[in-house]
C-alpha cells in the first residue's frame, strides 16, 4: 500500500480538518468546469518523499459518485468538442504549451517536492509535456487519413479518423506531468473528452496540467480530473461510458485493467513494466558506456520504466568496466532533489523501499552474484525523514537470477558478463519484458545486427536506455504492453478509430467482388 493510500485511510472528512496546519494547500477535483470537493468530503495527503514531515498538499479522495459525475460531464461535452474543428482544438492546446513553458521552473519545483527526482529531471518532465503539447497540437492541421483507388469505376474510397468518445486515463507517479500529457493531449486533439485519475503519490503535477488546460480555455466538461487511490481508478476503468482506457503503471494492475476492459468491450491501451538492458561490447568507448549506464540506472533513482536494470558487458572488458562503474556509482550523492548537490533523489514511498530492499536481499542470497556497492537504505542525518536508498550494483549476475529477470524499479542494477554479441542479445531478449535496449559499440555491423535482433520497442545505439523523444513512438513488446504505442503519430491510432468511406458516383448499383465482368 502506498503512503498516500495509507493517508486516505487515516484522513478525516475535510470538514473536520480545521485544526490542520494552515499552510498546507488543498486541491479539489475538476469536474464539468468547476473545482469541487470529493462527494464524501474525504481527503488524502501528498507527502514529500525526501522529507515526509512536509505535506505537499491535501487532495480529494474521490468516490465512485465523483467518477460518475466526471464521466457524465465528459459525455455531455463530447459532441460539441468532437464537432469543434481540429485546428481550433489545436489553438487551445498551443496555449496550454505556452502556459507550461511560462511556469516551467515553478512546476518542476512542485514536482520535485511531490515525487522526489532532482530538479533537472523534473524540468525535463515538464519539458516533455511542453514538447508533447506543441508536437501533438500540430496534428490539428494534419490528422491524416488516406485516399485509395476503389475497385469499381466512378467510385471513390478514403479513410478518415474519428474520435473514440470519452477516455479514462490512469497514470503512475514517476512522470507525473509527462505521462498524463502523453495521454491527455493526443486524446484532446483527436476530439475526445476525458477523465484522468493521476497516481495518489503525485496528483499535484497532473492538477497543474489540468489548470493549464483551464487557463487556455478548454471548454467545461472536456477535461476532468478525479484524484484518489486505486479504487478511484478502478471505478473509472469499469465505467460503462468510458469507451477507451489508457493505463500506465505496474504489470499487475495493467492486467486487471485489461480484463475489466475486455469484459465490457472497451478499447484498452497499456504501458507497463520493463527490464531494460545496456550491452557494452569490447570495442566500446568504455567511459561513454559508463556515463550512459550511470544515467540509465540511477537517473530518477531507477524509477523509470526504461531504467537500465541490466548491464551486459563483454568479458574482455568486464573487469575494467565493473571497477570503474562501481567507483562512479559509489560516488553518487543521494539526497533531496531540490538541492543542486544531489545526483539521486529518494524513492517514492515506504512500499517502494520495502520492495527494493527486498530485491537487494534476494540478490545477496542468490548464488553467484556479488553486492559490489550500495545495498542499504539511508536513515540518518539529512536522510532520516525520507525514502533514500544507496545506488546499488550487483556484479557477476547470471541472466536467470531473479534480480536479472524481475522489475525492481529502484536504484539497483545488475552486471552480467557475456562472450559475444549473439550471447548478449540472447541475454537481452531473455526476459518477459521488451521496452528498451541499448548497445555501446563502434562496430557498425554489430550495431545494425543488434538493432535488428533486439526484440524491444526502443533501441539505442551508443546511448543509454532512457531518453525517448515525443515524436517517436513509445512502448514495448511482450509483457510491457498490449501492442499500442504512445507518442509519435502512432498515438493517434489509440485515440481515434478509422472510418472507411466509399463514394459511388456511377449512378448505378455496383456490387463489390461481384460486378467484375463489366470492367
Ligand atoms: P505503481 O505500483 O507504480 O504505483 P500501480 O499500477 O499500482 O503502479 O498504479 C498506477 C495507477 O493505477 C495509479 O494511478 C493507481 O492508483 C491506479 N490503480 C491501482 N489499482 C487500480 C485498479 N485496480 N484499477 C484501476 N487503476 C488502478
Amino acid at each position: 500500500m502506498s503512503q498516500a493510500q495509507k493517508s486516505i485511510k487515516k484522513s478525516k472528512p475535510q470538514t473536520t480538518v480545521a485544526n490542520a496546519k494552515p499552510r498546507v494547500a488543498s486541491y479539489q477535483n475538476y469536474i464539468n468546469g468547476e473545482w469541487v470537493k470529493a462527494s464524501g468530503g474525504e481527503t488524502f495527503e501528498n507527502l514529500n518523499p525526501a522529507d515526509t514531515r512536509e505535506v505537499v498538499g491535501r487532495f480529494a479522495a474521490s468516490t465512485e459518485d465523483d467518477v460518475n459525475r466526471a464521466v457524465e460531464a465528459a459525455v455531455d461535452a463530447r459532441d460539441k468538442w468532437r464537432k469543434t474543428p481540429a485546428p481550433r482544438r489545436a489553438e487551445l492546446l498551443f496555449k496550454v504549451g505556452e502556459i507550461l513553458m511560462r511556469n516551467k521552473d515553478a512546476l518542476a519545483r512542485e514536482m520535485t517536492r511531490e515525487m522526489g527526482k532532482v530538479l533537472k529531471e523534473t524540468g525535463g518532465d515538464v519539458q516533455e509535456a511542453i514538447d508533447c503539447t506543441y508536437y501533438t497540437a500540430g496534428e490539428g492541421r494534419r490528422l491524416h487519413g488516406f485516399t485509395t483507388p476503389a475497385e469499381m469505376p466512378n467510385k471513390f474510397a478514403m479513410c478518415v479518423r474519428q474520435p473514440v468518445g470519452v477516455c479514462g486515463l490512469v497514470t503512475p507517479w514517476n512522470f507525473p506531468m509527462a505521462i498524463p500529457s502523453w495521454k491527455m493531449i493526443p486524446a484532446l486533439i483527436c476530439g475526445n473528452t476525458l477523465v484522468i485519475k493521476p497516481a495518489e503519490d503525485t496528483p499535484l503535477s497532473t492538477i497543474n496540467l489540468v489548470k493549464a488546460c483551464v487557463e487556455a480555455g478548454i471548454p467545461k466538461g472536456v477535461v476532468n480530473v478525479v484524484t484518489g487511490a486505486g479504487a478511484t481508478g478502478a471505478a473509472l476503468v469499469g465505467h460503462r461510458d468510458t469507451r477507451l482506457i489508457s493505463f500506465t503503471g505496474s504489470t499487475e494492475t495493467g492486467r486487471k485493467v485489461a480484463s475489466v476492459c475486455a469484459d465490457r468491450n472497451a478499447i484498452c491501451s497499456l504501458e507497463m513494466g520493463g527490464k531494460n538492458v545496456q550491452i557494452v561490447m569490447d570495442d566500446a568507448n568504455i567511459d561513454l558506456a559508463i556515463e550512459g549506464a550511470l544515467w540509465g540506472a540511477f537517473g530518477t533513482a531507477g524509477q523509470r520504466c526504461t531504467a537500465t536494470s541490466r548491464i551486459v558487458v563483454h568479458k574482455k572488458i568486464y573487469k575494467q568496466f565493473a571497477a570503474k562503474f562501481v567507483e562512479r556509482a559509489n560516488a553518487l550523492r543521494v539526497g533531496d532533489g531540490l538541492k543542486d548537490s544531489t545526483d539521486v533523489g529518494p524513492v517514492i514511498n515506504q512500499n517502494a523501499v520495502n520492495k527494493i530492499i527486498g530485491y537487494i536481499e534476494i540478490g545477496k542470497r542468490e548464488d553467484k552474484a556479488k553486492l559490489a556497492c550500495g545495498g542499504e537504505q539511508l536513515t540518518t542525518g539529512e536522510h532520516q525523514h525520507g525514502f533514500f536508498i544507496q545506488p546499488t550494483v550487483f556484479t557477476d549476475v547470471a541472466p536467470s537470477m531473479r534480480i536479472a529477470q524481475e522489475e525492481i524499479f529502484g536504484p539497483v542494477t545488475a552486471l552480467i558478463p557475456c562472450d559475444s554479441l549473439d550471447n548478449a542479445v540472447e541475454i537481452a531478449n531473455g526476459v518477459r519484458y521488451g521496452l528498451s535496449a541499448s548497445i555501446f559499440t563502434k562496430d557498425v555491423n554489430q550495431a545494425f545486427a543488434a538493432m535488428n535482433e533486439l526484440y524491444t520497442g526502443i533501441v539505442y545505439i551508443n546511448a543509454p536506455t532512457i531518453g525517448a523523444e515525443v515524436h517517436l513512438p513509445f512502448g514495448g513488446t511482450k509483457a510491457t504492453g498490449n501492442g499500442h504505442r504512445e507518442a509519435g503519430t502512432q498515438v493517434l491510432d489509440i485515440f481515434t478509430e478509422w472510418k472507411s468511406v466509399y463514394v459511388d458516383y456511377s449512378n448505378k448499383l455496383q456490387r463489390a467482388q461481384i460486378d467484375t465482368e463489366n470492367l
